[in-house]
């Protein structure tokens, strides 16, 4: 269904993000039928730049980037509906030509791909040469703060200029297919929900691995490191989805609300709970330090911990959380361990059996719960796990062109003006105000980050973390 007319003008047009993930994935969305003709998407940058310099740039990104159906039409015919405007976010000139190919009486959002040290000017500009009208909004990226100091005073400069419901803050981990689909089976199932609680979830483990070093991102990673980079927004999003209470309705602020239950009940984590490590080098690749080049960065690549969430529901069942850089494999997982049966009738031999709920953000994005089943065969009763498929079959499909991807998804909400996969403020700070005490206690005590080996699961304290409470991580694959 294609969406209402549109301009989309993307500060920061040029960059990385817009070339890599923006305009490919309006490309998409174009090539399945869902911009209107007269759609107009405009890139604003600093730097000299014609339209057609622009469409030539855009069009290697589409074809580098923008997945398997790039047929040379489709590229013209949406090339047609792209423009640049040279604009610098600190002056004042650019503006009112960008006024100017803005019609009125149409949607238009303003995306800030751009650092946040910007977005202050950007929303200020936009307001005085009148660009922002009724049906304005505006897009901004992570990194949203790097504390909650910083994180207010964003919300602030921000909220000088726009009302809440304008203001789109992206986290992509909200736009993918199986967390969304994730409160579907949640709260579109019997099945589920009554069992969704302390009584009969032993666990939840939240992975977020990845493969690759900090690369030529060093310099901004040291500054952050995995707690702020991934904890403090992608995983605590994933943590609010798995935690929540059901909303009264699927609308913005109903989500919203219950999020930000789920981040203020959650408990500070003691020290002993919490595991910072730093990759070493092989003869390969260099090591953290070696990444960043300095000898001395204190900087986490990787941190697990044991969170848990205060309410009624949740009471006594640990959250285990571990994201980290050059670990064993590139996996994003939630797994949601149901305890053992009361009493199993099959006896010792049987073995150990649990339902498992995995929700599987990357590779293959899916939903299996592993179900006990008998050993097919006449060898007794003998029993086994066996996935059951959750996830609707398209999603499934081995041309993964078909999945949209989390940008076009969430550019479209944008676009349609719903915020319900879209970061509240609050929500922010309250995260925010979650691992600030963390980090501050750590640096506080000059804690240096335990190394590991690339290519394993982090370090022997993470494993350990689990194993003192007699669980066990899931094997990074
Ligand atoms: P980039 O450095 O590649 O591009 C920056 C863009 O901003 C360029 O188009 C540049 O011309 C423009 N720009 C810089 N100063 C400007 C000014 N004064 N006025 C107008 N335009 C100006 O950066 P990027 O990697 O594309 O990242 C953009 C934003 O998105 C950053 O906030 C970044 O943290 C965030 N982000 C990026 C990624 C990514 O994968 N690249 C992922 C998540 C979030």
């Amino acid at each position: 269904i294609p969406v209402d007319p549109f301009d989309l003008v993307i500060f920061g047009g040029t960059g990385d993000l817009a070339r890599r993930k923006i305009l490919p994935g309006l490309f998409r969305r174009f090539v399945a039928g869902q911009m209107p003709d007269d759609a107009q998407i405009i890139g604003a940058a600093r730097g000299d730049m014609d339209d057609s310099e622009y469409r030539a740039m855009t069009e290697d990104a589409i074809r580098e980037f923008g997945g398997r159906k790039v047929s040379d039409d489709a590229v013209a015919r949406f090339l047609e509906r792209v423009h640049f405007t040279t604009v610098d976010a600190m002056g004042d000139e650019g503006w009112a030509k960008l006024a100017e190919k803005l019609p009125p009486g149409r949607v238009r959002a303003f995306y800030f791909s751009v650092a946040p040290s910007l977005f202050g000017a950007l929303a200020e500009r936009l307001r005085h040469f009148g660009l922002a009208d009724a049906a304005s909004r505006i897009v901004v990226e992570k990194p949203f703060g790097h504390d909650l100091h910083s994180a207010r005073a964003l919300n602030r400069v921000l909220e000088e200029y726009f009302a809440e419901d304008e203001i789109y803050r992206i986290d992509h981990y909200l736009g993918k297919e199986t967390v969304q689909n994730l409160m579907a089976v949640r709260f579109g199932n019997m099945l589920f929900e009554p069992l969704w609680n302390a009584q009969y979830v032993d666990h939840i483990q939240i992975t977020v691995a990845e493969t690759v070093g900090v690369g030529g991102r060093g310099s901004y990673y040291d500054k952050s490191g995995a707690m702020r980079d991934m904890v403090q927004n992608h995983i605590m999003q994933l943590l609010c989805l798995i935690a929540m209470e059901p909303p009264a309705r699927f609308e913005p602020d109903a989500v919203r609300d219950e999020k930000l239950k789920v981040i203020r009940a959650l408990d500070p984590v003691p020290a002993h709970h919490l595991v910072r490590g730093q990759y070493s080098g092989n003869g390969t690749h260099p090591s953290y330090c070696d990444d960043v080049e300095d000898p001395r960065s204190r900087t986490e690549s990787f941190v697990a911990l044991r969170a848990h969430v205060s309410n009624w529901r949740w009471a006594g069942t640990p959250f285990y959380i571990r994201t980290g850089k050059r670990l064993r494999a590139r996996t994003s997982e939630i797994a949601v361990v149901f305890k053992d049966a009361p009493h199993s009738i099959f006896g010792a031999d049987a073995g150990r059996h649990r339902n498992v709920l995995v929700i599987r953000l990357q590779p293959n994005e899916g939903m299996t719960l592993d179900v006990t089943i008998k050993e097919p065969g006449p060898g007794g009763m003998r029993l086994m796990d066996a996935p059951l498929d959750l996830t609707f079959a398209d999603a499934m499909s081995p041309d993964a062109d078909e999945v949209p991807d989390a940008y076009e998804r969430l550019i479209m909400d944008v676009i349609r003006g719903n915020q319900t996969l879209f970061m509240r403020g609050d929500e922010v700070e309250a995260a925010w105000a979650w691992t600030d005490p963390l980090i501050d206690e750590w640096e506080a005590r000059g804690d240096v980050p335990q190394p590991y080996d690339i290519g394993a699961a982090g370090p022997e304290d993470a494993l350990m973390l689990m194993h003192r409470d007699g669980r066990k991580w899931r094997e990074i694959r």
